[in-house]
């Protein structure tokens, strides 16, 4: 970067991009983000980055930015005025007011608390709108919800230095150092200083996997639930459960009685494992004297993932191994702020629709008018086309987006916002983290941040703002968020607090799902790329230049039967769509299994994606 070191003004503040929530300090001169300073005494993490964190800052400077609003005139965007913008969407949203049904909202867990607060105010309090989720309700919305449901609280019963402190580390799916490369850093050490013993469930062999004694238990995609299911099964068989806890928790004769039919070793053949080796888990992970499960999961993982979340708790409440030192559960959402927008409780309420009933009230035409703050559904949700055809159907779409996303493309009313770096306010990180942002540059063009634009559109409905600023939007989420209580925004200091969590838990009974199988079809798997989040990264250099395009990941004896060569273009088929996409031939994949990553909006996955937890496709030349 083109800047002395001393002539740099260092800000302190927290990346903008996955939910660990690493603490960072930015390096700014004229007005520009010119690069992330190393300070080994930040954070939980000693100051160490990710590329993202490190190198992937560079999107707040992008060209490629939207600098001025832009409203459709003849079928086309073009520049408009902040005031002529927000007239439009005022106007139509006023409309709105008299059938809040037919309104919907959809806000990326990017943005900040009080940006969510602000969100939920204008939806939910002044346009009576249920309406409304965040992260496609697929993956940590779905997780929190479950966690809700069983320990009464939607969060994780466990902070990141149990992490160090446990004898066994149960971590579902092996993309921990993609989704939350710090957290891989964190059981990188727990392994090798420590000693902690790594076991892994996944559908494929992962960097994690690689971690010296690591033991991968690959299992079918789409089998995780049966598995888990089946390792209760046996801790309850072989009387290795905690009674004196289990006594405490609700319904543990209900789900006990789920289980009973349960057999292991038909278990064990749906997951493609060996019945001994269910067995030898089950045993070591009950046995231990401190045992932690970690999900970390992005928006690639479609499916069950509340049913997931329920099930892994239900092990650690059997085991009696929840609200002790090294052991529970960890439960990292991908985003910056999805453990905010948990805590905030930005989701429909019954009645309302969630992020997949909305794109299908869209398409069915029950959904009128859809606001949509951060989100890049095309891109991000699966099956791109039913989304693109859902949207095509709206009488008035709103985007506000940093950039002109795929999805800001086909608004009526595009608005530019700031990036991180640009903003003050606080994050929750998946950690339980509550994180002071401090903004580093002033709003790039004329661009505003989402808490302006909300609090504005909310003065234009009711006649004065939600809020006086960002402080007093802290201090209502202080005055009304559990947790939350006594805590000011200046009062988090650099370190940021550990929010409290209390709730009374439940044995929720979980169904033992299984996928059928299409004869002579592979299962894709959708995730994170090394070093990728969402569909913010691809603007990012460090990320672009480690993983710079889309691939389809083939196993080698999959790839020898296809005659598919490393490098080789292949045609990807579901029963929802096709995509060419570049083979890459290794081993980390089962045979059956091909993987793709779903950040590019070029090569997107979600074009054949179905929204199960298993897409069954062909793949050919
Ligand atoms: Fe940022 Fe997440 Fe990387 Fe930490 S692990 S630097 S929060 S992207």
């Amino acid at each position: 970067f083109k800047a002395r070191w001393w002539a740099l003004n260092k800000v302190k503040t927290v990346c903008g991009y996955c939910g660990t929530g690493c603490q960072l300090t930015l390096g700014v001169k004229d007005n520009k983000v010119l690069t992330t300073v190393y300070d080994e005494n930040q954070g939980f993490h000693n100051g160490q980055l990710c590329t993202r964190g490190r190198w992937g800052y560079q999107f707040v400077n992008s060209e490629k930015r939207l600098t001025t609003p832009l409203v459709k005139k003849n079928g086309a965007l073009q520049p408009a005025s902040w005031d002529e913008a927000l007239a439009v969407v005022s106007s139509r949203l006023k409309e709105a007011k008299s059938s809040p049904d037919t309104l919907a909202a959809l806000v990326t867990p990017r943005l900040t608390n009080e940006e969510l607060l602000a969100f939920r105010k204008l939806f939910k309090d002044q346009l009576g709108c249920d309406n409304i989720d965040h992260s496609a309700g697929y993956a940590h919305s779905a997780l929190t919800a479950g966690a809700k449901e069983s320990l009464g609280y939607p969060s994780s019963p466990s902070v990141v230095a149990d992490i160090q402190k446990t004898n066994l580390l149960l971590v579902i799916k092996t993309d921990a150092y993609d989704t939350h490369p710090v957290v891989g850093f964190e059981i990188n050490l727990a392994v090798k200083r420590q000693g902690v013993d790594l076991r892994i469930i996944s559908d494929k062999k992962g960097k994690l996997s690689r971690l010296p004694d690591a033991t991968t238990y690959v299992h079918k995609p789409g089998t995780e639930l049966a598995l888990v299911n089946a390792i209760a099964k046996v801790i309850i068989d072989e009387n290795l459960q905690d009674a004196a806890a289990v006594e405490l928790i609700n319904g543990f004769a209900a789900w006990k009685a789920s289980l009973e039919s349960v057999a292991i070793d038909q278990v064990a053949a749906q997951c493609g494992l060996q019945a001994e080796e269910i067995k030898s888990l089950a045993t070591d992970y009950a046995k231990a004297e401190k045992s932690l499960i970690l999900l970390p999961t992005g928006l690639g993982y479609p499916g069950h993932g509340k049913e997931l979340a329920q099930a892994l708790i239900n092990l650690a409440l059997l085991t009696g191994k929840v609200g002790k030192e090294g052991c529970g559960a960890l439960i990292l959402g991908e985003k910056n702020n999805s453990q905010g927008a948990a805590d905030l409780s930005i989701h429909p309420t019954s009645g309302g629709k969630g992020a997949q009933a909305i794109i299908a009230g869209c398409a069915a035409g029950s959904v009128k008018t859809l606001f949509i703050a951060g989100e890049n559904p095309v891109v991000s949700y699966p099956n791109r086309k039913q989304v693109e055809d859902a949207l095509g159907k709206l009488e008035f779409l709103v985007v506000q987006d940093l950039f002109l996303t795929e999805t800001a493309a086909k608004a009526d009313v595009v608005l530019p916002v700031c990036s991180f770096a640009e903003k003050d306010g606080s994050y929750t990180s998946a950690l339980g983290a509550v994180q002071r942002l401090n903004r580093a540059i002033p709003a790039v063009g004329s661009s505003r941040s989402d808490f302006q634009v909300l609090n504005d559109l909310y003065a234009a409905l009711a006649g004065t703002p939600a809020f006086s600023d960002v402080n007093s939007a802290f201090q209502e989420i202080v005055a009304t968020v559990p947790g939350y209580a006594g805590l000011s925004l200046d009062g988090l200091g650099d370190n940021g607090i550990v929010r409290p969590v209390s709730g009374k838990s439940s044995f929720v009974t979980v169904a033992s799902t299984v996928p059928a199988a299409e004869p002579g079809k592979l299962a894709l798997v959708t995730g994170s790329a090394l070093n990728h989040s969402g569909t913010l990264s691809v603007y990012g250099e460090g990320p672009m230049l480690v993983c710079p395009e889309a691939f389809l990941e083939l196993n080698r004896e999959d790839a020898k039967a296809l005659t598919v060569k490393d490098g080789e273009e292949v045609l990807v088929k579901s029963a929802t769509g096709e995509l060419r996409l570049k083979a890459k031939v290794g081993s980390r994949l089962p045979q059956g299994v091909v993987f793709a990553p779903y950040h590019f909006a070029n090569a997107s996955i979600n074009t054949v994606t179905t929204g199960s937890a298993v897409t069954w496709v062909t793949v050919g030349k």
